[in-house]
Order: C-alpha cells, then structure tokens, then sequence
C-alpha cells in the first residue's frame, strides 16, 4: 500500500518533457500490456486485450459487410515459397525467423514464421481459383505474425503481434485497384470514426512500398509528439506473386490468365496510435466506442450509515445502465482520490461520482474525462439518476466526438507547407509535425531528406490539390506536395 501511495504521488512522466518514458509508463501502469521473458515481446494484459477486441469486432464487422470471408492459413511456411518472389524475400529476410529443428530432428526444409501471408494464400489460391467464376476471391485473417526486430517497443514495434490481412485475387487489374482504395478508406473511416485519430490517405513512394507491392497506399496519423505513424496500408501487388505463384483462371473469352492482388492489414500498433494520440499527463484517454470501460462509478462514503445509502443508489444505477454503456463500480477500500487517480490512468472517459449528498438530491455528479486537463478544469453535470440511462450513451458520443476534432486540431495547428529545405529543418526543428512538401517524385530527393533529417516521405495525399511548384531538393517541377515527417 505504501508502494500505492508513492506510485500515486510520484503520477506518469510529463509527457511535454519526456514522450518515451510517458508512453511507456501509461501502458505498463494501465496494465494494458507487460514485457515478456522474450526480448522484443510483450504480453497483452487483459485490460490491452479487451481494447484490442473492441477494436477487432469494430474492423471485421466493416470487413464482412464489404463482402470479404475469415479463414486461417498455418503460423509455418516452407522457405522455398518465401524465397520465390525476390523482392518480397529480400524485404523480409532480414526479419525473418527460422525453424530448423523440431521433434529432436533437424528440419529437411527449414519452415519460415510468417512476417506475412502472401507467400503461403498465394500458394492456396492457385489451387482454389481456376475459372472467372472464382472471382473475385476476397479472404481475411486475424493472426499473429513474427518479425525479428533489433530495435522494439510496445505495440508499437514487436518481435511478434496481431494483425489482420487481407488478401483477394480479381479478374481485371481495375477490380484489384478498386479494392485497394475501398480498404484504404474503409480503413480511414474505422480509424476516424472508432478510434478518434484523423488520418491523412494517400500513396506511398517507391522507396517506401511494400516488398513485392506494385504500389501501396496508407493511412498516417501524427501523434502527440508530432511523429508521424503509418496507421494502416493498403497494397496494389499487380500480378507479381500471380506469376510467381501460377495463380491462373480461365478467362471469359476461353484464354487462361493471372489473377490480380492486393492485401492490406493494420495491427495492434494501434493502440500505440490511441495511447499517444489522445493520451495526456494524467494517463490514457481511451475513445468511448472501443474502451473497454466506458463509465466508472465511483460511490464515496464515510459512515457504515453513509455506506448503505450509497450502495441502494449504486445498485440501481449498475442495473439501469449496464445496457447502455461498458460499466464498473469501484467498491474497493481506497480513497475516492485514489480511485479517480486510477480510472484516470486507465482512460475511462466518464466517471459517475455517488456520494450521500447525492443520494440525497437523487443525482450522480457526472465527469467528462477528456476535458480533465482543460484549464478551466473538467466538464462536470449533475444528472438526476433517473436521466442517466438517456444522458450516458449521449455524453459518450459528444466525448468521441470531442475527441476526434481535438486531434484534429492538433494535427492541423502541426502541418506546415514549406519550400525550401532550410524552411524544412527549421520547421521541423521548432514545432515537428506534418510537413507539406513540392517534391518532384525522385527517390535520390526523397533519400537525401531523410538522411539530412530524418524525415520520411509518408505519402502523396489521395486528395492533394494539384499544385505546379519547385521540388524542394532539386528544384525540378513538381505537381503537388507530398507529406514528410519523422515518423515511428
Ligand atoms: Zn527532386
């Protein structure tokens, strides 16, 4: 308990001061996730698992309704099919992890850990697809995969984590393109709407696409930082691994064809996206449609007499709005301060204060969480207990609300056009954000920023408006501006 008392005392790292160490602490403290005996890997704790469920059933709910099936293809994959498309293997060897001996017996093959599933649906799908009827075939999985990484940090960057991945085969190369920017924006649309986090779309420079990918689009967030996050991708794979794969369908016009891919996937880097676009000094703030816990009552009372006046009140509440919102009642042996301190580190966006007084006036003292750290204090309201059924799920769609245009605001007071490269690093200097950039589209310009910098091309926004400038690097003609930022 004394260790409780420091720990509340002591509060997170400023995160204005000290972003790292503030990310790290809200996640652990929060116990949404914890370091594993593995190096690189972390163990989801429950409170990060149930988030990343209501994540999940948000995303496959949008992924079904556009016409795409679950299945699930093996964790293993033969080397050999990995090795087969060059530019894939080469994206991904350096990562990749081995199995060699299994059974007391040394492996004939050695079987890759997926870093991703072309390889082994590619393999699958020749098999599956023969006719135009088969077409188009739209497939996704919720897995986990396994890249070794060097450098990791939680949800953001681990040896192991969760993702989905889609992977569908067309018979035209338009069908394939438009399924590419139906994910991109459904994609857009569950990041805006569930989680709160704006993101720009828009398409990914050579340098940065995907291994084997024709071209790859993505959705970019900017979090609290001012780094950007790649929050999502979308790739257009041509018929690379058609070819590579002999994924052939028998045309309407009688000739045998390949089929034309794409796959797209977000993972539980995520929830890095949501810790640090929203979180502040106290702790998370988690968006109301996917947090695990919507609203905590928090019943405050002295007395034994004090108490059962209070818990009547509680129990009534718990009954009438538990089908209307995520609930917990908080009836341990802490103080009330105590109590707040810990809902607030965990990012419950509303928390219900029922105290005698209350009980009393037939009312809960309601307090909006995401206003906690205005200077003008938190939004509070008295809702009379009868009302809180219909006020609640209200309350929690302004704070989503709320939520998604402060992000955007500060995502908008970060973005800078710049055109020169001395106008790039002073900007990026002083105040990091999005930076909006003439670039002539050549990869030897894009490569000297990044090493002058360290800012990365994000992409060429789907929506630029066409704009006739200078590049900033070279000075040949450019006909928008691309987004550049530091980035995660
Ligand atoms: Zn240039």
């Amino acid at each position: 308990m004394a260790q409780d008392r420091a720990r509340e005392k002591q509060g997170l790292p400023d995160p204005a001061t000290n972003y790292s160490d503030w990310y790290v602490d809200a996640i652990l403290r929060s116990e949404m996730a914890d370091y594993s005996p593995v190096r690189g890997c972390m163990v989801i704790r429950p409170y990060g698992f149930a988030l990343w469920e209501n994540m999940q059933a948000a995303l496959d709910a949008r992924i079904k309704a556009t016409g795409h099936k679950n299945a699930y293809f093996p964790l293993f994959i033969p080397e050999e099919l990995l090795k087969r498309e060059a530019e894939h293997v080469k994206g991904f060897a350096p990562e990749v992890a081995l199995v060699t001996r299994a059974g007391q017996e040394d492996l004939e093959e050695p079987l890759v850990v997926r870093p991703t599933s072309e390889a082994i649906i590619g393999t699958m799908y020749a098999k599956w697809i023969q006719s135009w009827r088969d077409l188009p075939l739209l497939i996704n999985q919720w897995a986990n995969v396994v890249r070794w990484e060097k450098r990791t940090a939680l949800f953001l960057r681990t040896t192991e984590f969760l993702w989905q991945e889609g992977h569908t085969a067309h018979r035209t190369q338009e069908e394939a393109h438009e399924e590419v920017l139906r994910i991109l924006d459904l994609y857009r649309d569950f990041v805006e709407t569930e989680l709160a986090v704006p993101v720009i779309p828009g398409i990914k420079s050579a340098e940065e696409k995907f291994a084997g990918a024709e071209a790859t689009y993505s959705i970019e967030a900017l979090m609290g930082d001012g780094r950007a996050l790649q929050a999502g991708t979308s790739h257009d794979l041509g018929q690379h691994f058609a070819r590579v794969f002999d994924i052939t369908f028998q045309d309407l016009d009688g000739e045998r064809r390949h089929v034309w891919q794409t796959s797209w996937g977000v993972t539980t880097r995520l929830i890095g996206a949501i810790v640090m676009v929203h979180g502040d000094r106290k702790g998370l703030r988690l968006p109301p449609r996917v947090a695990p816990v919507q609203a905590v009552v928090v019943p405050i009372w002295r007395t034994e007499e004090e108490l059962e006046l209070v818990r009547d009140a509680v129990q009534r509440i718990q009954r009438e709005l538990t089908s209307v919102a995520r609930l917990e009642v908080d009836w341990s042996e802490q103080r009330p301060g105590w109590k707040f301190n810990e809902w607030e580190m965990r990012g419950v966006p509303v928390r219900l204060e029922v105290g005698p007084r209350d009980v009393r006036e037939g009312r809960a003292t309601v307090v909006r969480q995401d206003t906690r750290t205005d200077p003008s204090g938190p939004i509070k309201e008295q809702v009379p207990f009868d009302a809180l059924g219909r006020r609640l799920p209200a309350l929690l769609d302004e704070i989503q609300a709320a939520m998604y245009q402060r992000a955007l605001a500060f995502r908008e007071a970060r973005t800078h056009r710049v055109d020169t490269i001395e106008e790039f690093t002073s900007t990026l200097a002083a105040d990091r954000g999005f930076l909006l950039a003439p670039w002539c589209g050549d990869a030897a310009c894009e490569r000297r920023l990044k090493d002058e910098t360290g800012a990365t091309m994000r992409c060429l926004p789907l929506d630029a408006p066409p704009e006739a400038g200078r590049c900033l690097v070279c000075g040949k003609p450019s006909s928008a501006r691309a987004v550049f930022a530091r980035a995660y």
